[in-house]
């Protein structure tokens, strides 16, 4: 889609996932490894989102995004670190920070941030999911089949966001649960089962079937083959 976005992250690890993912996802990832190569890749190019770490070899994370902001540059910022304290999340977020990810974090909820986040003034392109007629803008939180209006709660959006991230895949009850629900699925409630039903109902209201049970084995999103 290309959207920039520039990663400056030391743990190769961590940057090595984001980086990998994002690519994967359409994105265009440029990877600093400390925050001079920051610093100068921030000044001498042009971003559509920066994905920031909090400790860095060089200028740490938050210098970096003070001296950002006091350039006049507006590019959002999302801070990728491990201090969770609520002081620390004050001072990035008074620094100038758009939002903030606490490491360890699962890539479903920094790719959420990114497309939340990483747009281009006027542009939607990079917040719009949609498959087989269906579509969520995650900016506006607009939910439509053919052009259809959906009323949904929050959690059934959330559930609709994640089949519409992962078409025509079989999807297990313990995958979708632990990413939609963000606990571990004890495989004993039906809110799982409750939810697919509520979202079945709105989604048929303008057509045929769109998530399918695969017996024994979980979910698919997607119309069915012939
Ligand atoms: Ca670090």
């Amino acid at each position: 889609m290309g959207i920039r976005i520039l990663l400056i992250e030391d743990e190769d690890a961590i940057g090595d996932f984001v980086a990998r993912g994002l690519r994967e996802e359409g994105f265009t990832v440029e990877w600093a490894t400390d925050g001079d190569d920051g610093w100068h890749r921030l000044r001498t190019q042009v971003w559509d989102m920066v994905l920031l770490d909090w400790w860095l070899p060089g200028q740490d994370g938050l210098t970096l995004l003070k001296k950002l902001r006091q350039a006049g540059c507006d590019t959002p910022v999302l801070m990728l670190t491990a201090r969770d304290a609520v002081s620390d999340r004050v001072r990035g977020l008074d620094g100038g920070a758009d939002d903030y990810l606490c490491k360890p974090f699962a890539f479903e909820e920094l790719l959420a941030c990114v497309r939340a986040r990483a747009r281009r003034p006027g542009a939607t392109a990079g917040t719009v999911l949609a498959h087989a007629g269906v579509q969520v803008d995650l900016a506006t939180h607009r939910a439509e089949r053919d052009g259809q209006k959906l009323n949904l709660t929050a959690k059934e959006e959330s559930l609709l966001v994640f089949f519409l991230r992962h078409p025509d895949e079989v999807l297990s009850r313990t995958r979708i649960y632990e990413a939609v629900w963000d606990e571990r699925y004890d495989g004993l409630s039906n809110t799982l089962e409750v939810h697919v039903m509520e979202l079945r109902k709105k989604l048929e209201a303008h057509g045929p079937r769109l998530i399918r049970t695969v017996r024994g084995r979980g979910y698919v999103f997607g119309i069915e083959p012939e």
